[in-house]
């Protein structure tokens, strides 16, 4: 029985692989971030049996070629050959997939993007990432980093107008003015704070615009701004039939919506329908696509 894996900075959720190609959660327990011994020991406890191929997808960066993963907020995978030292470990095949590919990978095959050519799947949330899948496959590029859009300093939130205010805020990857930065739910707050003064979590922020505060719809509008603005890009380069979102902000469906209409506004194509969405898979899609990654791979799995 294969076992797949949604491992986070702070929690390993776990399910069992189903014939059918989903995956049934079975629980979740805390991630030992700090302790390599713990966590070898953590998945050998959720998986299924002791031999069985396992499939995890990783809150992080995770490079094929090398194997090895880039997860800041999981010290004891960070920079860690993972792959081969959890195969060594636990004595038996593991496949890695980074939880943004898994999400994208899940939505092409089966939710929002089935039957679609090209799926761009994106995350909001305390981060932003994305995964990119053509025709069924998912596209890995070179150092495995194809769809991960965050990054870069490609974002001038100083350019004036409704932006008025904002500054240049440093990322965690070294560089400023990343749209990590900017258009997280944690880059939300950061407009707020430069625009208003005042600190407000990206829920609270949110709720304010929903009541038609002035101070919060200034906040979503400039958030707005500047996320349909870098998106625009992406979508006149990729083509996508649907971009699912996951992550924190996914579930405030007006927030997409605004998002969507002002993409579809800024770029080449004329869609008729929505094209940024909120995916199927949004609460679960690191498990889900954990799963057909191991479909694909272990022969073992009846396809
Ligand atoms: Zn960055």
């Amino acid at each position: 029985m294969i076992t797949c894996f949604d491992i986070g900075g702070s929690f390993i959720r776990h399910g069992a692989l189903q014939e059918d190609g989903t995956v049934a959660e079975t629980g979740r327990v805390a991630t030992p971030g700090d302790d390599w011994d713990a966590f070898v020991a953590a998945i050998a406890a959720c998986a299924a049996d002791n031999h069985s191929p396992i499939s995890i997808s990783l809150a992080g960066a995770f490079d094929d070629r090398s194997g090895i993963a880039d997860v800041a907020n999981i010290p004891c995978l960070h920079k860690r050959p993972v792959l081969q030292d959890l195969q060594t470990a636990l004595g038996r095949r593991v496949l890695i997939i980074n939880d943004a590919n898994a999400f994208a990978l899940a939505e092409a095959v089966a939710g929002t993007g089935r039957g679609k050519a090209v799926v761009f799947g994106i995350i909001l949330g305390s981060g932003v990432g994305g995964g990119l899948v053509v025709n069924g496959d998912l596209i890995k590029g070179f150092g495995g980093v194809a769809g991960e859009w965050g990054h870069g300093p490609v974002v001038d939130p100083t350019a004036g107008g409704q932006l008025r205010g904002l500054e240049h805020y440093p990322c965690g990857c070294g560089q400023t003015g990343c749209i990590d930065a900017v258009c997280s739910a944690r880059g939300m707050e950061r407009i707020h704070t430069s625009l208003h003064g005042t600190a407000l979590s990206s829920k609270e922020i949110t709720h304010a615009w929903h009541a038609k505060d002035p101070a919060g719809s200034a906040t979503v509008e400039a958030y707005a701004i500047l996320l349909s603005r870098a998106l625009s890009v992406l979508v006149n380069t990729l083509g996508p039939d649907v971009i699912p979102v996951s992550g924190g902000l996914s579930g405030d469906g007006a927030l997409l919506d605004l998002i969507d209409r002002k993409t579809r506004a800024l770029v080449l194509a004329q869609y008729p329908d929505p094209l940024v969405i909120k995916g199927r898979f949004a609460e679960n899609g690191g498990l889900q696509g954990a799963g057909i990654a191991a479909r694909r791979t272990f022969t073992e799995v009846s396809a």
